[in-house]
């Protein structure tokens, strides 16, 4: 009888290189003609709203463009944001899930087999919260005779 003995769950980080991007300038503040004041929550500009002011066609990139202004909620002043650039950026984000499922044969110690799970496996395995036991749901379902879950599994070898 195969048993589980341990499962590798890895999700390595996809490194994202970029040129870099205009973020909101956390010291910036300003204070309008009545007395309101406006500054960056994160990357967002609560107390003001784009207004687009005109559009154009641009025949460098066959599109049309916008040009607009940054107007006081409240009294529609114009005021001019302040953004930082951050220059080239190197960034990760999560990748996708591996998963590999180690087992041996309780008859046969010797006997060892290794699991390869495919990517929508892995994930699912990576995001339950009994790994283990979706790990041998996916297994069982490969391999329905010879594989059993048993928690003892993981006391040794
Ligand atoms: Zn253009
Ligand atoms: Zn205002």
């Amino acid at each position: 009888m195969r048993v589980i003995t341990e499962i590798a769950v890895t999700q390595e980080p996809i490194r994202i290189d970029s040129m870099g991007r205009h973020v909101g300038d956390p010291r910036w503040i300003d204070v309008d003609s009545h007395g309101h004041e406006h500054r960056f929550d994160g990357n967002e500009l609560p107390t003001l709203e784009w207004v687009v002011t005109d559009t154009y066609w641009c025949g460098d990139c066959c599109d049309e463009h916008e040009t607009g202004e940054w107007r006081c909620r409240k009294c529609a002043a114009v005021v001019k944001p302040h953004w930082n650039f951050t220059g080239p950026l190197t960034e990760y984000i999560p990748g996708l899930s591996d998963v590999k499922v180690f087992t041996r044969d309780t008859e046969l110690p010797g006997l060892r087999a290794t699991y390869f799970l495919r990517f929508d496996e892995a994930d699912a395995v990576f995001a339950a919260g009994d790994r283990l036991a979706e790990a041998h749901k996916i297994v069982a379902a490969r391999d329905p005779d010879a594989t059993e879950y048993r928690d003892s599994a993981f006391a040794g070898p």
